[in-house]
C-alpha cells in the first residue's frame, strides 16, 4: 500500500449494539479505518451513561483496531430550532448529553441534523439553532470534538438542504466554537446541487465556498441516491446503484479538495456491503492515481 492510500479515512456507520466499543471493532472487520457510530439509542430521548468497563473496553478497542476521527451521529429527536419550547428544551439537553458522551470517549466529530422550522419561519429557526449551539461553548472547549451540521435533503421542513443555511448558521457561531459542515452526498444531491461529474462537483464545491466557506467542510456521509437531482426526497442506495453513479465517487475519493477528508459510508446493506464499497472506494483512488500518472 501506498502512505496516501494508507491514510485514507473511510468507514461505515456501524453498530454499537453490545457497547459503543463493538462499533470500532465492526469498522476494523469492514477494513475502516474510521467509523461513524451512535453513542446512545437514537430513537431514545433518555441518554446512555457510561460505566467504567465501558470506557476501558472502547480505549481499549480504540489502541486494537487504530481507528482515526471517530464520528458520533446524534438522536434523531433532537431539534436544535424547535419552535416548541418543551421539546427545545429536551433538545439542548440531550444535544449537551451527546457532547458529554463525545468528550469521554475522545470522539473527533459530533455530527447532527441542524434543525426543522416545522410549522414556524425557517428564519426564526436558524437562529434559535444559532443560541442553542452557543449554549454549549464553554463545554465543547473542554475537549477535542467539533460540531458539525450535516447537510440534509430538504424533507419537510428540515433546514441545512441550502448551503445558504449551513453558512448563516456558521458565520454566527464560528470563532466561538469548533463548527463544520458534513456533506451527505445523497442528501446534497437531492437538495439540488449535481455531483454527478467532476466539472459538477467543482461546481458545487465552489457554491460551497462561496456560501458557507471550504475551510469548513470537514466530512462526508457517502451515500448514492435512489430519487433523482432535486427531488428532496432521501432515499440511500449503494454506491454506484442510484442516480448519482460511481464517477461521483471517483471524484471525491481524488478532487485535492475532498480526498483527505474522512468518509463515512451509510448506504443500506449493512458491514457485507459496506466492505465491498470500502475495496471499491480504495480502486477508485488507485485508478485515478495511475491514470494520471
Ligand atoms: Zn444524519
Ligand atoms: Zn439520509
Amino acid at each position: 500500500m501506498s502512505t496516501e492510500e494508507d491514510q485514507l479515512l473511510i468507514g461505515a456507520h456501524t453498530s454499537a449494539a453490545g457497547g459503543v466499543h463493538n462499533a470500532l471493532y465492526e469498522g476494523q472487520k469492514i477494513g475502516a479505518t474510521t467509523v461513524q457510530l451512535f453513542t446512545s439509542n437514537q430513537k431514545q430521548w433518555k441518554g446512555r451513561v457510561f460505566t467504567q468497563k465501558e470506557l476501558d473496553l472502547w480505549q481499549q478497542a480504540l489502541e486494537e483496531t487504530g481507528l482515526q476521527k471517530i464520528m458520533c451521529h446524534d438522536s434523531y429527536l433532537i431539534n436544535l430550532g424547535a419552535p416548541n419550547p418543551e421539546v427545545l428544551e429536551k433538545s439542548r439537553k440531550a444535544f449537551r448529553e451527546e457532547i458529554e458522551r463525545c468528550l469521554l470517549l475522545g470522539i473527533s466529530y459530533l455530527n447532527f441534523h441542524p434543525g426543522a422550522a416545522l410549522k414556524e419561519d425557517r428564519g426564526q429557526c436558524l437562529d434559535r439553532i444559532v443560541e442553542s449551539l452557543l449554549e454549549v461553548e464553554e463545554l465543547v472547549a473542554e475537549g477535542p470534538t467539533e460540531l458539525l451540521l450535516e447537510s440534509t435533503a430538504g424533507q419537510g421542513s428540515t433546514v441545512g438542504y441550502r448551503f445558504e443555511e449551513l453558512g448563516y448558521i456558521v458565520d454566527k457561531v464560528k470563532g466561538r466554537l469548533p463548527i463544520g459542515v458534513c456533506i451527505d452526498t445523497c442528501h446534497s444531491f437531492v437538495a439540488g446541487y449535481d455531483i454527478r461529474t467532476e466539472e459538477e462537483w467543482d461546481k458545487t464545491l465552489q457554491e460551497f465556498d462561496r456560501q458557507v466557506g471550504l475551510d469548513y467542510l470537514k466530512a462526508f456521509h457517502l451515500n448514492d441516491s435512489l430519487k433523482g437531482l432535486g427531488s428532496r426526497v432521501d432515499r440511500h442506495k449503494p454506491l454506484g446503484e442510484g442516480e448519482i453513479g460511481l464517477e461521483s465517487f471517483r471524484v471525491l475519493m481524488n478532487h485535492p479538495a475532498t480526498r483527505n477528508l474522512p468518509k463515512y459510508l451509510e448506504t443500506p446493506g449493512g458491514p457485507p456491503v459496506w466492505t465491498k464499497e470500502i475495496a471499491l472506494l480504495r480502486n477508485l483512488f488507485l485508478i485515478n492515481g495511475i491514470s494520471k500518472r
